[in-house]
């Protein structure tokens, strides 16, 4: 069977691809399965957008599809920015808007607490799905640090390490990591499962 990563993103594929390749027969990315196609990310929660492309994606393509979704979450913003995390500013994927906008709504705040969250869905073409979810705990610092990562990783501090995600190697961010966690856990239940 043939898996399609729902994703175009050079560092996730890298990832998805060298921890799946086991499992299937194939692994693919959209670009590469030739298939242009982009699901509208109206859900309410990380899991079913993840759901939702990974469905799409399995029903176009009449493969395996997975999907992932994921964000920043601050306490003291109710959650926020949570499922619109790329478009906290208004233009999807301005790190630096984001970022700043961030800061701004934290003026004066003293309890910073936040986590990112990673949702992957798994779907076979038949409808069956198997999915995972996984959070890092940290706090939103008050300046950026570091050039790793993306998104707001200059601004999530990692208490424990005393480093924003931006200040570590992406082996380390992998380890620890939502999305690493939660590419994890789901290897183990595809493990389990009976394919
Ligand atoms: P997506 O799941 O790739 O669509 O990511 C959604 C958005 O969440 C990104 O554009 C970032 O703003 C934010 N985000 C998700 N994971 C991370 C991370 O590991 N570091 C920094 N930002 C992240």
């Amino acid at each position: 069977m043939k898996l399609i990563i729902a994703s175009n993103n050079a560092h996730k594929l890298t990832e998805m691809k060298a921890i799946l390749a086991s499992f299937f027969d194939d692994v693919q990315s959209m670009r590469e399965a030739g298939i242009e196609h982009e699901t509208v990310e109206d859900g309410e929660t990380f899991m079913e957008n993840a759901v939702k492309k990974a469905r799409e994606l399995a029903e176009i393509s009449g493969c395996c599809a997975i999907a992932d979704d994921s964000g920043l979450c601050v306490d003291a913003l109710g959650g926020a920015p949570g499922v619109y995390s790329a478009r906290y500013s208004g233009v999807h994927g301005d790190d630096k808007a984001n970022n700043a906008k961030l800061l701004r709504e934290l003026e004066g705040v003293e309890g910073r607490g936040a986590h990112y969250a990673c949702a992957i869905a798994l779907v076979w073409p038949d409808g069956r799905l198997l999915t995972a979810e996984d959070y890092l705990y940290g706090e939103i610092a008050h300046d950026e640090r570091g050039s790793n990562g993306f998104g707001y990783d200059p601004l999530f501090l990692i208490p424990e390490l005393g480093l924003r995600t931006a200040e570590i190697s992406p082996e380390e961010k992998n380890r620890i990591s939502h999305r690493g966690k939660a590419l994890r856990q789901l290897v183990e239940k595809l493990k389990r499962s009976e394919i």
